[in-house]
């Protein structure tokens, strides 16, 4: 890809770099500059409907944006980036499917990379815990859900089933209560088909270190949700953390041992371990530090947007890790990225918080949108339809409208889609090629 034409590279096609990589092919588009945007999938995920995904309210396939699709125009490079040289300009990446190191010259870098659950040194979590931070994650779930109804079913010991059907999430945040909220419901409408299960044998606990369970909706909607989780038999458990998971079990800070086959960690993220090996600067929690116009400290041709910096707003505060924050970064730092290149002065980002909201199961929701706030039906109505507005292309939400309108008619399929065989069956062959057992 030799060229004299200035290059702006965009690492991470998640919402911050995919808008920010829209944007400037718009900005861009009569003026002769190259813009590059890098992903490891070639598509992104709609995080918002990801839970949904999971429990089969949606097909999976249909909680994702196709880049190209989104894109228009613009260079897309499917290549996991293992590196960047600031100092050389160069992004140090292997494209997918090969092995070849490749390096990419570079006039502005967006560094766009996201985050991942952090996993804290509990034993036992990171060999048996589950997360919910990509679309196989969420296939994953939902084939763990059905797997553990299907030998509940092939048993008759009461005290088994129960193990096999308890599950405990752990954080009490949006995701967390999403999680704990949507498969409660999954796994108690599915055991009717099972008819060997007792529908008391199902269990949910939500664990969660904090008092409160959505603290950034406040006391009010915070104490709705939990009423509404508690009301439907979750077990939610404040001022509690998790000490050991085992194979059957999983242990508490408080002592207690409960029986369990399935713990979810939806219990904070921490950035993409990419930004590790950067030269860059970072905050004691390895977040990249950035002037308020996006640019990283010290440099004038990197910028960070999204999970993986902190973006401040005017009075110091960090702008919190959500998409509607990432899209409005990505946008405005495409904005100042022409405004470099052009010589003109740069503008802080000033971005606009519009709200939260969660869908917490049985169509009830929590919303507080423009200081308004409003619980139940309406909520969880508002949430769908905020969502589906926001979901890009007509086409993608014809398809989720689709998917909720025939769940409201016919039930779902409680069928795995195999993806822990497929990846067992890859690495067994592996094993095999390469003389294992
Ligand atoms: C389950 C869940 C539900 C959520 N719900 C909401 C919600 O309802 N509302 C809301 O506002 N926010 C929500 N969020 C948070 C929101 O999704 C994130 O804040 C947002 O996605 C951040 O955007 P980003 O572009 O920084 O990161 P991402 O969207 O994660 O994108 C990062 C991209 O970088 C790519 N990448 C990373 N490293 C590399 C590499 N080395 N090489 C190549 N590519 C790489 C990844 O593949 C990914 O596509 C939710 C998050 C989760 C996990």
């Amino acid at each position: 890809m030799a060229t004299t034409r200035p290059r702006i590279v965009i690492v991470g096609g998640g919402f911050a770099g995919a808008y920010c990589a829209q944007r400037l092919n718009r900005i861009l588009r009569r003026r002769d500059v190259e813009v590059v945007l890098i992903d490891r999938h070639n598509y992104f995920v709609f995080y918002p409907l990801l839970v949904e995904a999971g429990t089969g309210s949606l097909e999976p396939r249909h909680a994702v944006v196709p880049i190209r699709e989104f894109l228009d125009r613009g260079e897309f490079v499917m290549s996991e980036v293992t590196d960047v040289d600031v100092r050389r300009r160069r992004v140090i990446h292997t494209l997918k499917g090969s092995d070849r190191r490749e390096e990419m010259s570079y006039d502005h870098l967006v560094l766009a990379c996201g985050s991942v659950t952090r996993m804290p040194d509990i034993p036992g979590l990171r060999e048996r815990g589950f997360q919910l931070k990509s679309l196989a994650d969420a296939v994953a779930l939902r084939d763990r859900a059905i797997l553990m109804l299907e030998m509940a079913n092939a048993t008759k010991d009461r005290t088994m089933q129960e193990a096999l059907l308890r599950c405990v999430v752990v954080g009490g945040s949006f995701t967390g209560v999403e999680v704990a909220g949507e498969f409660d419901e999954l796994i108690r409408r599915a055991v009717r088909r099972y008819p060997h299960v007792a529908p008391d044998a199902c269990g949910m606990t939500l664990v969660e270190m904090g008092d409160r369970v959505l603290p950034p909706l406040g006391a009010d909607l915070s104490d709705f949700a939990l009423r509404h989780l508690r009301r439907r038999g979750i077990d939610v458990r404040l001022k509690t953390t998790v000490r050991e998971v085992g194979e059957d079990f999983v242990t508490l800070d408080t002592g207690t041992r409960l029986p369990t086959r399935t713990v979810i960690w939806c219990a904070g993220i921490e950035p993409d371990p990419l930004v590790r090996r950067l030269d860059v600067p970072t905050d004691e929690r390895g977040y990249i530090r950035c002037a308020r116009d996006g640019r990283v400290e010290g440099f004038d041709d990197l910028w960070a947007i999204g999970d993986a910096a902190v973006n401040r707003d005017a009075g110091g505060h960090a702008y919190p890790a959500t998409a509607q924050h990432a899209v409005q970064l990505g946008t405005a730092v495409a904005d100042n990225v022409d405004r470099a290149l052009r010589g003109a002065a740069t503008r802080p980002c000033d971005l606009k918080t519009r709200g939260s909201l969660a869908a917490i199961g049985c169509r009830t929701g929590v919303a507080r949108i423009f200081g308004f706030k409003l619980a139940g039906f309406p909520a969880w109505f508002l949430w769908r339809t905020v969502y589906l507005l926001k979901m890009p292309r007509l086409s993608r939400r014809v398809r989720v409208a689709l998917d909720w309108t025939i769940n409201l008619f016919f039930s779902p399929d409680y069928v795995q889609l195999g993806m822990a065989e497929a990846r067992k069956r890859r690495s067994d062959g592996g094993a095999r090629a390469s003389g294992g057992p």
